[in-house]
């Protein structure tokens, strides 16, 4: 099927997340008790089957596809890429492009973007508010242009908007969150390095 550049816009980016291959690294399998074994690439959480599906992240304008790869060691444990295992042991080598919570997941753009709202002193319910807005406006401007055409009118845009599920509270606060316990983490490492006499 050939998509043209209309329809190209209704396709979600999708985040390929392969660590073992795109870095070209060995890693130990997290799962292992004793003697870790290294892992190795099964298969991809690219939806092919029910057990395979791919997580969905919110970014700045729209959601997102994080396919990620499944790995198993010679213990047969399998993990997924994106496992807080391997993201432990890969954020020594690069900054992970995602940032992921018990139940949703954002981009590391989403997380900024956020977190710099935060600090110019945004209430969370002004982030909300502005998510959805873009989230909305993004995925009218998609529909419009695409080759469904679908036509929006005033009388149900309130329902449309309700209907484009964008960035909530709860993951405005999580990143929060996320951010404060990094930044804890970072300050007791600084403040346990330096010498008695700077204290
Ligand atoms: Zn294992």
């Amino acid at each position: 099927m050939v998509h043209t550049r209309r329809d190209r816009r209704m396709i979600p980016d999708i985040i390929i997340w392969d660590p073992l291959t795109q870095l070209q690294m060995d890693l130990e399998c997290p799962s292992c008790d004793e003697r870790r074994t290294l892992l190795r690439a099964v298969r991809w959480k690219d939806g092919q089957t029910y057990y395979d599906q791919p997580r969905i992240l919110f970014c700045i304008q729209r959601q997102v596809i994080l396919a990620s790869r499944v790995y198993r060691c010679f213990n047969d444990h399998q993990v997924l890429a994106h496992d807080a295992g391997i993201l432990q042991l890969v954020a020594n080598n690069i900054e992970i492009p995602f940032v992921l919570f018990h139940q949703h997941g954002v981009t590391r753009d989403l997380f900024r973007y956020i977190m710099s709202h935060i600090h110019a002193g945004l209430r969370f319910a002004d982030i909300e508010r502005l998510l959805g807005q873009m989230y909305y406006d993004t995925f009218a401007s998609d529909l419009s242009s695409s080759a469904l055409q679908v036509t929006f009118n005033n009388r149900n845009a309130e329902t449309n908007q309700r209907q484009v599920q964008s960035p909530g509270r709860r993951v405005i606060t999580n990143c929060f969150l996320r951010c404060y316990f990094e930044q804890e983490h970072m300050y007791s490492q600084r403040m346990s390095k330096l010498p008695s006499v700077w204290l």
